[in-house]
């Protein structure tokens, strides 16, 4: 069983919902969970998609914080209260925002009563973006994690660069995880140079929490081929029960899937 817990969908050539469902059947992986994004992709956009697929593809919502108002909110919340959307993402520095800005709490507060799980974007942000790296520091994970202490959280993209960061975070707090997604060089093949020095630096991470149990496979395809992503996760020393949390059984139980 593989979940690939980190996709987009969107209008350009590749990022149809066809061609991610070819791409998860020529690699093997049973659920994609399909995350919205304003400019390109909003979530209306992303439900239409996802619907067609209700077995293998889930929605994840994400928010607009420049009108975030009490009409958004509840627009979030009723998706999540239906079941069309199983989390909600938060894009933090794209957006420049903190995580612990209080606005959200209405959000984290149901999402914790709900058992709904929340994903942050950690790490780096694009070439000449005009967001500030502060916002996407994983470190500002811990303040939300120590105010929603039963708040299920994904750090995407494990804080990239910051992976140690990341580490402590989830080594504290007992319910916050890291997606893998969104490691590589965009839009390119993964080289094998590259799939080196991850497994490197993962092994880092792995030296001071002791496992790769806190991990989430997740590509951020179509940036990325879904193959070779795995590929290079599969490369790491995966233990036979860290593989299973790491390929499946976390986002099964964090984003409450039902995989039979
Ligand atoms: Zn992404």
């Amino acid at each position: 069983m593989i979940v690939d817990a980190h996709t987009h969908l969107g209008d350009k050539e590749g990022w149809k919902v066809e061609d991610l469902i070819a791409s998860m059947d020529e690699t093997g992986i049973d659920m994609s969970l399909v995350i919205s994004e304003k400019r390109y992709a909003p979530i209306k956009k992303i439900l239409e998609q996802v619907e067609k697929y209700p077995k293998r593809l889930k929605a994840i919502g994400d928010i607009n914080f420049e009108t975030l108002d009490i009409d958004q909110i509840n627009y979030i919340l009723k998706l999540l209260e239906e079941d069309k959307i199983i989390g909600v993402k938060f894009y933090l520095g794209y957006e420049n925002y903190y995580p612990s800005n209080e606005k959200l709490f209405a959000i984290y507060e149901y999402c914790q009563a709900n058992n709904k799980p929340v994903v942050f974007h950690t790490g780096a942000l694009e070439t000449g973006d005009r967001g500030l790296l502060k916002y996407s520091h994983p470190l500002n994970i811990d303040e939300v994690a120590h105010h929603f202490p039963k708040l299920k959280i994904v750090m995407a993209h494990m804080g990239n660069p910051w992976l140690l960061d990341c580490a402590a975070v989830m080594s504290k707090n007992e319910n916050v995880y890291a997606d893998m997604s969104g490691y590589f060089e965009e839009n390119e093949p993964i080289e094998y140079e590259e799939v080196a020095a991850f497994i490197q630096r993962l092994k880092a991470a792995w030296l001071f929490l002791g496992s790769y149990e806190k991990f989430i496979f997740g590509t951020d395809y179509p940036l990325y081929s879904q193959k070779e992503y795995l590929e290079a996760v599969l490369a790491l020393d995966l233990n036979p029960k860290e593989k299973e949390l790491v390929l499946w059984k976390n986002a099964a139980k964090i984003f409450n899937l039902d995989l039979t």
